[in-house]
């Protein structure tokens, strides 16, 4: 049995995004259905929808910061009620017993790879998984967050399920805490979850950022300051003094500057994936003071429970402005320009007027 599911799709790479209806399957035994309320713009669903990374799937449905009401439940699930507010981030499914399925790190998959919520291979109803620009979805039980900020913030939580976790996730692995000196690179959706969360961690917090005019909101978030990554003398000031960088920018750009901050033993930690190639560094940056660089993919369910209960206890939600449906590729071409802060949060009673 399935159910008619409105959403707005993307058809090609160059195409807007438009109405769009599909099926779902109804809830199976372990699985949670979900009324969508809001979904968050990612910029890994603009790469998606306009094909930057290859291997996108036709028609797409992107979305993958979902909140919403749950409205069904199978008979084997037991964590959820109907009515509950519940969350689906990245990942619907995954092999759940390779090494890293039973380490709570779904997101590293050693056999078949995590399923994504979009654009990923659907086991249940064939084709391909549609995401969260849509008025429900159905997911299993183990693969959905409880939800237990207060109701009126909901439209802002609903960005923690990618940028939260995207950001959370590496600032807890390498042990980001009171007394280290962290640099967020980009202050975007997730650049300004990585802010409130580092600083909420009690690190000293910096912003490095392309756009100067975003200074007083960096330190409103929580930075010390923000750097302006193509001022020279700027960049030289802060030079061998960081513990570790968390770079989110979205496009290919030198890693060497940023490289040249770090102290001893430092690192810099690459979550943006941009759709061509950032230039190799320059291995001197890395040899000359045992600095590494390395790279982080979401984070695991268990750690994405984590996040929101860690977001909900420090108050923190995302900066969003608010956008209807029908607005997505408008908000695409501003997320491009570096013109959105911090986040765009679809409110998806807009799909009822398309
Ligand atoms: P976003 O909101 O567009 O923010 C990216 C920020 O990067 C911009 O606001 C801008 O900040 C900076 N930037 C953009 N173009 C730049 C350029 N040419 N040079 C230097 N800085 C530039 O994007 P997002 O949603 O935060 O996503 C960021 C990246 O992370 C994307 O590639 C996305 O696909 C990826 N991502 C990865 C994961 C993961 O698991 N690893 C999860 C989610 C998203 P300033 O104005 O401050 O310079
Ligand atoms: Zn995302």
């Amino acid at each position: 049995m399935t159910t008619t599911t409105h959403a707005f799709a993307a058809h090609a790479a160059d195409a807007p995004l438009a109405p769009f209806t599909f099926e779902r399957r109804d809830p199976q035994p372990d699985d949670v259905a979900i009324d969508i309320l809001f979904c968050g713009v990612c910029h890994s669903d603009l790469h998606t929808v306009r094909g930057e990374w290859g291997g996108t799937l036709y028609p797409c449905v992107p979305g993958h910061e979902i909140v919403g009401r749950v409205t069904a439940i199978g008979n084997n699930v037991t964590k959820f009620a109907v009515g509950d507010i519940a969350g689906v981030g990245c990942m619907v499914d995954s092999c759940g017993h390779c090494p890293s399925c039973n380490d709570g790190e779904e997101q590293y998959c050693e056999t078949t790879g995590f399923v994504g919520t979009y654009n990923g291979p659907d086991p249940v109803m064939g084709g391909h998984t549609m995401g969260g620009y849509s008025d429900h979805i159905v997911v299993k039980q183990d693969f959905v967050l409880k939800v237990t900020h207060d109701e009126a913030d909901l439209a802002a939580v609903a960005p923690l399920l990618c940028a939260g976790i995207t950001t959370y996730s590496p600032l807890r692995h390498w042990k980001v805490g009171p007394g280290q000196k962290v640099g967020v690179v980009g202050l975007g959706g997730l650049g300004h979850m990585g802010v409130k969360i580092a600083a909420a961690m009690g690190a000293e917090v910096y912003v490095f950022s392309t756009s100067p005019s975003k200074r007083d909101d960096a330190k409103r978030l929580g930075a010390t300051d923000l750097i302006v990554s193509k001022d020279p003398q700027a960049m030289a000031d802060h030079v061998n003094s960081f513990d570790f960088i968390l770079n989110t920018v979205a496009a290919a750009h030198d890693l060497n500057p940023f490289l040249a901050l770090l102290k001893r033993d430092g690192t810099m930690t690459l979550v943006g994936v941009p759709e061509s190639p950032h230039p190799a560094p320059d291995v001197g940056h890395l040899v000359f003071k045992r600095r590494a660089l390395a790279g982080s993919l979401i984070g695991g369910i268990k750690e994405t429970q984590e996040m929101l209960d860690f977001c909900r206890e420090h108050g923190l939600t995302a900066d969003i402005e608010m956008i209807r449906i029908q607005d997505i590729d408008a908000a695409y071409d501003r997320m491009v320009k570096s013109d959105v802060k911090y986040r765009f949060v679809i409110d998806m009673q807009s799909l009822k007027q398309a």
